[in-house]
Protein backbone atom coordinates (compact mmCIF):
# COMPACT_ATOMS: atom_id res chain seq x y z
CA UNK A 1 0.00 0.00 0.00
CA UNK A 2 1.51 3.37 -0.91
CA UNK A 3 0.80 6.45 0.94
CA UNK A 4 -2.29 7.67 -0.56
CA UNK A 5 -3.93 4.14 -0.91
CA UNK A 6 -2.93 4.26 3.14
CA UNK A 7 -4.49 7.43 3.19
CA UNK A 8 -7.56 6.54 1.69
CA UNK A 9 -8.21 3.31 3.43
CA UNK A 10 -7.89 4.73 6.44
CA UNK A 11 -10.04 7.04 6.08
CA UNK A 12 -12.52 4.74 4.82
CA UNK A 13 -12.16 2.64 7.94
CA UNK A 14 -12.69 5.43 9.70
CA UNK A 15 -15.75 6.59 8.34
CA UNK A 16 -16.95 2.55 8.57
CA UNK A 17 -16.19 2.61 12.49
CA UNK A 18 -17.93 6.42 13.26
CA UNK A 19 -21.03 5.07 11.33
CA UNK A 20 -20.69 2.39 13.52
CA UNK A 21 -20.75 4.17 16.43
CA UNK A 22 -23.37 6.29 15.14
CA UNK A 23 -26.06 3.14 14.94
CA UNK A 24 -24.64 1.16 17.60
CA UNK A 25 -28.16 1.63 19.44
CA UNK A 26 -29.81 0.25 16.71
CA UNK A 27 -28.28 -3.72 17.37
CA UNK A 28 -28.96 -5.84 19.58
CA UNK A 29 -26.66 -5.77 22.66
CA UNK A 30 -26.28 -9.68 22.89
CA UNK A 31 -25.63 -11.03 19.45
CA UNK A 32 -28.35 -12.71 18.41
CA UNK A 33 -27.27 -15.48 16.20
CA UNK A 34 -27.12 -18.85 16.30
CA UNK A 35 -23.41 -20.55 16.83
CA UNK A 36 -22.18 -21.63 13.62
CA UNK A 37 -24.04 -18.49 11.43
CA UNK A 38 -21.07 -17.45 10.12
CA UNK A 39 -20.14 -20.50 7.71
CA UNK A 40 -22.96 -20.27 5.35
CA UNK A 41 -22.24 -16.61 4.66
CA UNK A 42 -18.62 -16.24 3.70
CA UNK A 43 -16.87 -18.70 1.33
CA UNK A 44 -15.37 -21.53 2.28
CA UNK A 45 -11.64 -20.39 0.23
CA UNK A 46 -8.81 -17.80 0.37
CA UNK A 47 -9.54 -15.20 -2.14
CA UNK A 48 -6.50 -15.86 -4.64
CA UNK A 49 -6.62 -11.98 -5.97
CA UNK A 50 -6.80 -8.72 -3.73
CA UNK A 51 -10.42 -7.38 -2.81
CA UNK A 52 -11.51 -4.25 -2.34
CA UNK A 53 -11.66 -2.42 0.89
CA UNK A 54 -15.59 -1.55 0.12
CA UNK A 55 -16.29 -5.39 -0.12
CA UNK A 56 -14.32 -6.57 2.83
CA UNK A 57 -15.87 -4.20 5.14
CA UNK A 58 -19.61 -4.63 3.68
CA UNK A 59 -19.58 -8.16 4.36
CA UNK A 60 -18.59 -6.86 8.34
CA UNK A 61 -21.31 -5.19 7.98
CA UNK A 62 -23.69 -7.36 6.35
CA UNK A 63 -21.89 -10.65 8.08
CA UNK A 64 -19.62 -9.88 11.02
CA UNK A 65 -21.41 -7.27 12.84
CA UNK A 66 -24.58 -9.45 13.38
CA UNK A 67 -22.50 -11.65 15.34
CA UNK A 68 -21.39 -9.30 17.61
CA UNK A 69 -21.81 -8.87 21.22
CA UNK A 70 -21.75 -4.75 21.60
CA UNK A 71 -19.27 -4.26 24.05
CA UNK A 72 -19.05 -0.58 23.50
CA UNK A 73 -23.40 -0.37 23.34
CA UNK A 74 -24.51 1.97 26.13
CA UNK A 75 -26.52 -0.75 26.82
CA UNK A 76 -24.25 -2.93 27.84
CA UNK A 77 -24.11 -3.58 31.42
CA UNK A 78 -22.74 -6.97 31.71
CA UNK A 79 -19.17 -8.43 32.88
CA UNK A 80 -16.81 -5.11 33.59
CA UNK A 81 -16.73 -3.20 30.11
CA UNK A 82 -13.75 -3.03 27.70
CA UNK A 83 -12.56 0.77 27.00
CA UNK A 84 -12.81 1.53 23.22
CA UNK A 85 -12.12 5.82 23.03
CA UNK A 86 -9.67 6.83 20.68
CA UNK A 87 -9.49 5.60 17.44
CA UNK A 88 -6.91 7.47 16.64
CA UNK A 89 -5.20 5.30 18.86
CA UNK A 90 -6.39 2.42 16.97
CA UNK A 91 -4.85 4.48 13.99
CA UNK A 92 -0.81 4.95 15.80
CA UNK A 93 -0.98 1.38 16.69
CA UNK A 94 -1.62 0.41 13.41
CA UNK A 95 1.25 1.47 12.30
CA UNK A 96 3.77 2.65 14.90
CA UNK A 97 4.68 -0.64 15.83
CA UNK A 98 7.54 -1.55 17.81
CA UNK A 99 8.25 -4.91 19.28
CA UNK A 100 10.70 -4.22 21.94
CA UNK A 101 12.44 -7.72 21.46
CA UNK A 102 15.50 -5.97 23.20
CA UNK A 103 16.35 -2.80 25.51
CA UNK A 104 17.89 -1.23 22.24
CA UNK A 105 14.97 -1.70 19.78
CA UNK A 106 12.09 -0.39 22.62
CA UNK A 107 13.63 2.83 24.29
CA UNK A 108 10.83 4.64 23.96
CA UNK A 109 8.34 1.82 24.95
CA UNK A 110 10.51 2.37 27.90
CA UNK A 111 10.77 5.61 28.85
CA UNK A 112 7.30 6.21 28.80
CA UNK A 113 6.63 3.66 31.44
CA UNK A 114 6.62 4.60 35.04
CA UNK A 115 9.00 3.36 37.89
CA UNK A 116 8.49 4.14 41.56
CA UNK A 117 10.87 3.67 44.41
CA UNK A 118 13.20 0.42 43.60
CA UNK A 119 10.29 -1.37 42.07
CA UNK A 120 9.20 -1.06 38.29
CA UNK A 121 6.55 -1.35 36.45
CA UNK A 122 5.87 -2.80 33.05
CA UNK A 123 2.60 -3.27 30.71
CA UNK A 124 1.20 -6.87 30.03
CA UNK A 125 -1.65 -8.04 27.67
CA UNK A 126 -3.86 -9.07 30.92
CA UNK A 127 -3.70 -9.68 34.29
CA UNK A 128 -3.45 -13.46 33.91
CA UNK A 129 -0.38 -13.07 32.08
CA UNK A 130 1.14 -11.08 35.19
CA UNK A 131 -0.08 -13.00 37.58
CA UNK A 132 1.50 -15.99 36.01
CA UNK A 133 5.28 -14.00 36.15
CA UNK A 134 4.13 -12.89 39.32
CA UNK A 135 3.44 -16.67 40.86
CA UNK A 136 6.88 -17.59 39.09
CA UNK A 137 9.02 -15.31 40.48
CA UNK A 138 8.04 -16.08 43.76
CA UNK A 139 8.10 -19.63 43.32
CA UNK A 140 11.26 -19.45 42.16
CA UNK A 141 12.45 -17.70 45.26
CA UNK A 142 11.51 -19.77 47.51
CA UNK A 143 12.43 -22.79 45.85
CA UNK A 144 15.95 -21.45 45.60
CA UNK A 145 15.80 -21.52 49.74
CA UNK A 146 13.88 -25.04 50.05
CA UNK A 147 15.24 -26.90 46.56
CA UNK A 148 12.95 -27.62 43.44
CA UNK A 149 12.26 -30.75 45.00
CA UNK A 150 9.58 -29.25 47.16
CA UNK A 151 7.19 -27.55 44.91
CA UNK A 152 4.85 -29.58 45.66
CA UNK A 153 4.58 -27.69 49.35
CA UNK A 154 4.00 -24.69 48.10
CA UNK A 155 0.90 -23.23 49.15
CA UNK A 156 -1.38 -20.09 46.98
CA UNK A 157 -4.32 -18.46 49.15
CA UNK A 158 -6.46 -16.01 47.73
CA UNK A 159 -10.67 -15.82 49.00
CA UNK A 160 -13.44 -17.11 47.00
CA UNK A 161 -14.21 -14.06 45.25
CA UNK A 162 -10.60 -13.73 43.38
CA UNK A 163 -10.96 -14.23 39.83
CA UNK A 164 -10.08 -17.87 38.16
CA UNK A 165 -6.99 -15.62 36.67
CA UNK A 166 -5.45 -17.06 40.11
CA UNK A 167 -6.36 -20.71 39.97
CA UNK A 168 -5.43 -21.23 36.37
CA UNK A 169 -1.90 -19.25 37.06
CA UNK A 170 -1.29 -21.64 39.97
CA UNK A 171 -1.96 -24.84 37.81
CA UNK A 172 0.30 -23.35 35.13
CA UNK A 173 3.37 -22.82 37.04
CA UNK A 174 3.41 -26.58 38.55
CA UNK A 175 1.71 -25.93 42.33
CA UNK A 176 -0.48 -28.75 42.46
CA UNK A 177 -3.50 -27.33 42.29
CA UNK A 178 -4.87 -28.90 45.88
CA UNK A 179 -2.17 -26.33 47.19
CA UNK A 180 -4.45 -23.64 46.37
CA UNK A 181 -6.46 -22.75 49.49
CA UNK A 182 -9.87 -20.88 48.39
CA UNK A 183 -10.87 -19.22 51.60
CA UNK A 184 -14.44 -18.68 52.39
CA UNK A 185 -15.99 -15.19 52.51
CA UNK A 186 -19.51 -14.49 53.82
CA UNK A 187 -22.26 -11.87 53.34
CA UNK A 188 -20.97 -10.91 56.85
CA UNK A 189 -17.93 -9.17 55.81
CA UNK A 190 -19.12 -8.03 52.75
CA UNK A 191 -17.33 -10.53 50.39
CA UNK A 192 -13.67 -9.82 51.76
CA UNK A 193 -11.51 -11.93 52.90
CA UNK A 194 -10.89 -12.51 56.74
CA UNK A 195 -7.22 -11.77 57.78
CA UNK A 196 -8.16 -13.96 60.67
CA UNK A 197 -9.36 -16.94 58.85
CA UNK A 198 -6.04 -16.18 56.22
CA UNK A 199 -3.67 -16.73 59.67
CA UNK A 200 -5.89 -19.96 60.34
CA UNK A 201 -5.12 -21.19 57.39
CA UNK A 202 -1.62 -20.28 57.15
CA UNK A 203 -0.29 -21.96 60.56
CA UNK A 204 -2.59 -25.02 59.79
CA UNK A 205 -0.45 -25.32 56.99
CA UNK A 206 2.49 -24.97 58.57
CA UNK A 207 2.00 -27.49 60.55
CA UNK A 208 1.03 -29.79 58.18
CA UNK A 209 4.65 -29.56 56.33
CA UNK A 210 3.73 -27.20 53.43
CA UNK A 211 5.55 -24.18 52.88
CA UNK A 212 3.24 -20.89 52.66
CA UNK A 213 4.04 -19.11 49.23
CA UNK A 214 1.67 -16.26 47.74
CA UNK A 215 -1.42 -14.41 48.63
CA UNK A 216 -3.49 -13.05 46.45
CA UNK A 217 -5.59 -9.81 47.76
CA UNK A 218 -8.50 -8.48 45.05
CA UNK A 219 -9.75 -4.50 45.21
CA UNK A 220 -13.00 -4.87 43.28
CA UNK A 221 -13.50 -8.66 42.89
CA UNK A 222 -15.40 -9.38 39.40
CA UNK A 223 -18.62 -11.26 41.37
CA UNK A 224 -19.49 -8.14 43.42
CA UNK A 225 -16.93 -5.45 43.57
CA UNK A 226 -15.79 -6.88 47.32
CA UNK A 227 -12.57 -5.38 48.65
CA UNK A 228 -10.22 -7.28 50.69
CA UNK A 229 -7.89 -5.45 53.24
CA UNK A 230 -4.87 -4.65 51.83
CA UNK A 231 -3.11 -3.60 55.00
CA UNK A 232 -4.53 -6.41 57.24
CA UNK A 233 -3.49 -8.96 54.50
CA UNK A 234 -0.20 -7.01 53.93
CA UNK A 235 0.82 -7.81 57.60
CA UNK A 236 0.10 -11.18 57.60
CA UNK A 237 2.22 -11.67 54.52
CA UNK A 238 4.89 -9.97 55.67
CA UNK A 239 4.85 -12.27 59.38
CA UNK A 240 4.88 -15.71 57.26
CA UNK A 241 7.13 -14.29 54.38
CA UNK A 242 4.58 -14.81 51.05
CA UNK A 243 4.47 -12.66 48.12
CA UNK A 244 1.96 -10.48 48.35
CA UNK A 245 0.22 -9.94 44.80
CA UNK A 246 -2.96 -7.34 44.52
CA UNK A 247 -5.21 -7.75 42.02
CA UNK A 248 -6.67 -4.61 41.26
CA UNK A 249 -7.80 -5.28 37.20
CA UNK A 250 -11.31 -3.36 37.66
CA UNK A 251 -11.59 -1.02 40.40
CA UNK A 252 -7.29 -0.49 40.68
CA UNK A 253 -8.47 2.89 38.22
CA UNK A 254 -11.27 4.25 40.21
CA UNK A 255 -8.17 4.74 43.02
CA UNK A 256 -6.95 7.56 41.09
CA UNK A 257 -9.57 9.58 42.38
CA UNK A 258 -8.55 10.26 45.90
CA UNK A 259 -12.02 9.28 47.72
CA UNK A 260 -11.24 5.46 46.74
CA UNK A 261 -7.98 6.00 47.05
CA UNK A 262 -8.04 4.67 51.19
CA UNK A 263 -8.88 1.10 49.28
CA UNK A 264 -5.28 0.65 48.43
CA UNK A 265 -4.00 1.60 52.32
CA UNK A 266 -0.97 -1.10 52.77
CA UNK A 267 -0.33 -1.00 49.51
CA UNK A 268 3.85 -0.44 50.25
CA UNK A 269 3.29 -4.05 51.96
CA UNK A 270 2.77 -5.83 48.15
CA UNK A 271 5.18 -7.16 46.48
CA UNK A 272 3.44 -7.16 42.89
CA UNK A 273 0.12 -5.24 42.11
CA UNK A 274 -1.89 -5.53 38.67
CA UNK A 275 -4.51 -3.08 37.26
CA UNK A 276 -6.35 -3.21 33.74
CA UNK A 277 -6.31 0.54 32.22
CA UNK A 278 -8.50 -1.50 29.07
CA UNK A 279 -11.48 -2.00 32.08
CA UNK A 280 -12.09 1.20 33.37
CA UNK A 281 -9.19 4.01 32.12
CA UNK A 282 -10.34 4.80 28.60
CA UNK A 283 -7.77 2.54 27.01
CA UNK A 284 -8.13 0.02 24.29
CA UNK A 285 -7.32 -3.78 24.77
CA UNK A 286 -5.27 -4.91 25.92
CA UNK A 287 -3.28 -3.25 28.66
CA UNK A 288 -2.87 -4.46 32.28
CA UNK A 289 0.02 -2.44 34.79
CA UNK A 290 1.85 -4.92 36.39
CA UNK A 291 3.68 -3.18 39.05
CA UNK A 292 6.92 -5.38 41.42
CA UNK A 293 8.25 -4.11 44.40
CA UNK A 294 11.75 -5.72 43.36
CA UNK A 295 12.11 -6.30 39.36
CA UNK A 296 15.07 -8.00 39.81
CA UNK A 297 12.82 -11.65 41.04
CA UNK A 298 10.86 -11.26 37.85
CA UNK A 299 14.09 -11.11 35.74
CA UNK A 300 15.53 -13.98 37.68
CA UNK A 301 12.77 -16.46 36.82
CA UNK A 302 11.81 -14.91 32.96
CA UNK A 303 15.30 -13.90 31.37
CA UNK A 304 16.66 -15.35 28.46
CA UNK A 305 19.88 -14.43 26.50
CA UNK A 306 19.80 -16.05 23.03
CA UNK A 307 22.81 -14.79 21.11
CA UNK A 308 21.23 -13.08 18.18
CA UNK A 309 19.51 -10.90 20.37
CA UNK A 310 22.81 -9.88 21.78
CA UNK A 311 23.52 -5.94 22.21
CA UNK A 312 25.67 -3.09 23.70
CA UNK A 313 22.99 -1.88 25.57
CA UNK A 314 21.92 -4.67 26.91
CA UNK A 315 24.99 -6.07 27.36
CA UNK A 316 26.15 -2.79 29.77
CA UNK A 317 22.81 -2.66 31.50
CA UNK A 318 22.21 1.08 29.98
CA UNK A 319 18.68 -0.24 28.89
CA UNK A 320 15.40 -2.37 30.39
CA UNK A 321 14.64 -5.68 28.89
CA UNK A 322 11.56 -6.13 28.90
CA UNK A 323 11.48 -9.55 27.58
CA UNK A 324 12.77 -10.48 31.21
CA UNK A 325 9.47 -9.07 32.49
CA UNK A 326 7.25 -10.81 30.40
CA UNK A 327 6.26 -14.29 28.97
CA UNK A 328 6.61 -13.62 25.26
CA UNK A 329 9.84 -12.14 23.92
CA UNK A 330 7.76 -9.60 21.64
CA UNK A 331 6.11 -6.72 22.61
CA UNK A 332 3.46 -4.54 21.75
CA UNK A 333 3.39 -0.28 22.00
CA UNK A 334 1.19 -0.52 24.88
CA UNK A 335 2.87 2.26 26.42
CA UNK A 336 2.03 4.65 23.66
CA UNK A 337 -1.72 3.96 23.48
CA UNK A 338 -1.88 4.49 27.87
CA UNK A 339 0.59 7.81 27.63
CA UNK A 340 -1.93 9.38 24.93
CA UNK A 341 -4.94 8.70 26.66
CA UNK A 342 -3.50 10.23 29.94
CA UNK A 343 -1.88 13.02 28.13
CA UNK A 344 -5.28 13.59 26.16
CA UNK A 345 -7.58 13.48 28.52
CA UNK A 346 -5.35 14.50 32.10
CA UNK A 347 -6.45 13.20 35.75
CA UNK A 348 -9.15 15.92 35.82
CA UNK A 349 -11.49 14.00 33.12
CA UNK A 350 -10.02 10.96 34.11
CA UNK A 351 -11.16 11.06 37.39
CA UNK A 352 -14.85 12.65 35.97
CA UNK A 353 -15.09 9.53 33.62
CA UNK A 354 -14.72 7.13 36.74
CA UNK A 355 -17.15 9.51 38.86
CA UNK A 356 -20.02 9.68 36.23
CA UNK A 357 -19.80 5.90 36.06
CA UNK A 358 -20.04 5.57 39.77
CA UNK A 359 -22.94 8.13 39.99
CA UNK A 360 -24.92 6.19 37.36
CA UNK A 361 -24.26 3.04 39.09
CA UNK A 362 -25.20 4.81 42.76
CA UNK A 363 -28.70 6.34 40.47
CA UNK A 364 -29.29 2.38 39.51
CA UNK A 365 -28.84 1.45 42.87
CA UNK A 366 -31.63 3.92 44.21
CA UNK A 367 -33.83 3.14 41.55
CA UNK A 368 -33.78 -0.80 42.95
CA UNK A 369 -33.85 0.17 46.30
CA UNK A 370 -36.95 2.47 45.44
CA UNK A 371 -38.79 -0.84 44.66
CA UNK A 372 -39.82 -3.09 47.33
CA UNK A 373 -39.80 -6.07 44.47
CA UNK A 374 -36.13 -6.07 44.47
CA UNK A 375 -33.05 -5.46 46.99
CA UNK A 376 -29.27 -4.40 46.29
CA UNK A 377 -27.57 -7.39 47.62
CA UNK A 378 -23.97 -6.58 48.07
CA UNK A 379 -23.26 -2.89 49.09
CA UNK A 380 -22.45 -1.17 46.10
CA UNK A 381 -18.76 0.23 46.40
CA UNK A 382 -17.79 1.09 42.48
CA UNK A 383 -19.57 1.16 39.77
CA UNK A 384 -21.60 -2.61 39.89
CA UNK A 385 -24.76 -2.98 41.46
CA UNK A 386 -25.64 -6.35 42.64
CA UNK A 387 -29.46 -6.73 42.25
CA UNK A 388 -31.93 -9.32 42.83
CA UNK A 389 -36.03 -10.18 42.68
CA UNK A 390 -36.94 -11.13 46.41
CA UNK A 391 -38.35 -13.96 47.18
CA UNK A 392 -38.98 -15.76 50.29
CA UNK A 393 -37.83 -19.82 48.64
CA UNK A 394 -34.11 -19.49 48.24
CA UNK A 395 -34.43 -22.14 45.01
CA UNK A 396 -37.59 -20.21 43.83
CA UNK A 397 -35.89 -16.65 44.20
CA UNK A 398 -33.10 -18.18 41.70
CA UNK A 399 -34.69 -19.42 39.45
CA UNK A 400 -37.07 -16.19 39.10
CA UNK A 401 -33.76 -13.90 38.38
CA UNK A 402 -32.60 -16.55 36.37
CA UNK A 403 -35.76 -16.23 33.87
CA UNK A 404 -35.92 -12.16 34.55
CA UNK A 405 -31.62 -11.92 33.59
CA UNK A 406 -32.85 -14.07 30.11
CA UNK A 407 -35.64 -12.11 29.67
CA UNK A 408 -33.62 -8.50 29.30
CA UNK A 409 -30.84 -10.16 26.97
CA UNK A 410 -33.15 -11.90 24.83
CA UNK A 411 -34.89 -8.34 24.56
CA UNK A 412 -31.74 -7.01 22.67
CA UNK A 413 -32.43 -3.79 24.57
CA UNK A 414 -29.70 -4.18 27.25
CA UNK A 415 -27.13 -6.68 28.39
CA UNK A 416 -26.17 -8.32 32.06
CA UNK A 417 -24.49 -10.98 33.04
CA UNK A 418 -24.51 -13.04 36.30
CA UNK A 419 -23.32 -14.21 39.73
CA UNK A 420 -23.64 -16.50 42.42
CA UNK A 421 -22.40 -15.15 45.49
CA UNK A 422 -23.17 -16.29 49.55
CA UNK A 423 -25.03 -19.11 47.32
CA UNK A 424 -27.66 -16.40 46.46
CA UNK A 425 -28.35 -15.97 42.27
CA UNK A 426 -27.52 -12.14 41.33
CA UNK A 427 -27.89 -9.84 38.16
CA UNK A 428 -24.39 -7.36 37.63
CA UNK A 429 -25.24 -4.28 36.69
CA UNK A 430 -21.82 -3.05 35.92
CA UNK A 431 -22.04 0.40 34.67
CA UNK A 432 -19.00 1.28 31.92
CA UNK A 433 -19.51 2.22 28.81
CA UNK A 434 -18.14 5.27 27.80
CA UNK A 435 -21.00 6.77 25.59
CA UNK A 436 -23.53 5.59 28.30
CA UNK A 437 -26.22 8.84 30.04
CA UNK A 438 -28.62 8.87 32.35
CA UNK A 439 -31.06 7.93 29.83
CA UNK A 440 -29.53 4.37 29.67
CA UNK A 441 -29.63 3.49 32.92
CA UNK A 442 -33.32 4.91 33.23
CA UNK A 443 -33.99 2.68 30.09
CA UNK A 444 -32.69 -0.41 32.05
CA UNK A 445 -34.31 0.18 34.73
CA UNK A 446 -37.46 0.28 32.86
CA UNK A 447 -37.31 -2.29 30.91
CA UNK A 448 -36.16 -4.92 34.13
CA UNK A 449 -39.45 -3.64 35.94
CA UNK A 450 -41.22 -4.59 32.23
CA UNK A 451 -39.71 -8.17 32.48
CA UNK A 452 -40.44 -8.26 35.91
CA UNK A 453 -43.77 -7.94 35.72
CA UNK A 454 -44.47 -10.30 33.26
CA UNK A 455 -42.99 -12.44 35.10
CA UNK A 456 -45.73 -12.14 38.11
CA UNK A 457 -48.05 -12.26 35.58
CA UNK A 458 -47.15 -15.88 34.37
CA UNK A 459 -46.92 -16.98 37.77
CA UNK A 460 -49.44 -15.77 38.92
CA UNK A 461 -47.87 -13.78 41.50
N1 LIG B 1 -9.03 -9.98 38.06
C1 LIG B 1 -10.22 -9.35 38.16
C2 LIG B 1 -10.63 -8.74 39.47
C3 LIG B 1 -11.05 -9.24 37.03
O1 LIG B 1 -12.24 -8.62 37.13
C4 LIG B 1 -10.62 -9.83 35.81
C5 LIG B 1 -11.49 -9.77 34.62
O2 LIG B 1 -12.60 -9.29 34.64
C6 LIG B 1 -9.39 -10.47 35.78
C7 LIG B 1 -8.62 -10.53 36.91
C8 LIG B 1 -8.88 -11.12 34.52
O3 LIG B 1 -8.37 -10.13 33.72
P1 LIG B 1 -7.63 -10.46 32.32
O4 LIG B 1 -8.73 -10.76 31.35
O5 LIG B 1 -6.90 -9.19 32.01
O6 LIG B 1 -6.72 -11.61 32.53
Amino acid sequence: LDSDGFTNDSKMVIDFIAEYYKNIENYPVQSQVKPGYLLTKLPDTAPYCPESLEDVLKDVTDSIIPGLTHWQSPNFFAYFQIKCKHCRVCCYRARIHCNGLDGKDAQAPHLLFLFSGNGGGVLHGSTCEAIVCTLVAARDRTLRNIGAENIAKLVVYASDQTHSALFKGVKLVGIPSSNFRCLSTSFSSEFSLSPQSLEDAIENDIKAGYVPLFLCATVGTTACGAVDPVMDLGKIARKYNLWFHIDAAYAGSACICPEFRHYLDGIELADSLSMNPHKWLLTNMDCCCLWVQQPRLLIESLSSNPEFLKNNASESNAVVDYKDWQIALSRRFRALKLWVVIRRHGIDNLMFHIRSHVNLAKRFESLVAKDSRFEVVVPRRFSLVCFRLKHNDACKASELNRKLLAAVNESGRAFMTHSVVGGLFIIRCAVGSTLIEERHVDDLWKLIQEKAADLDEETGA
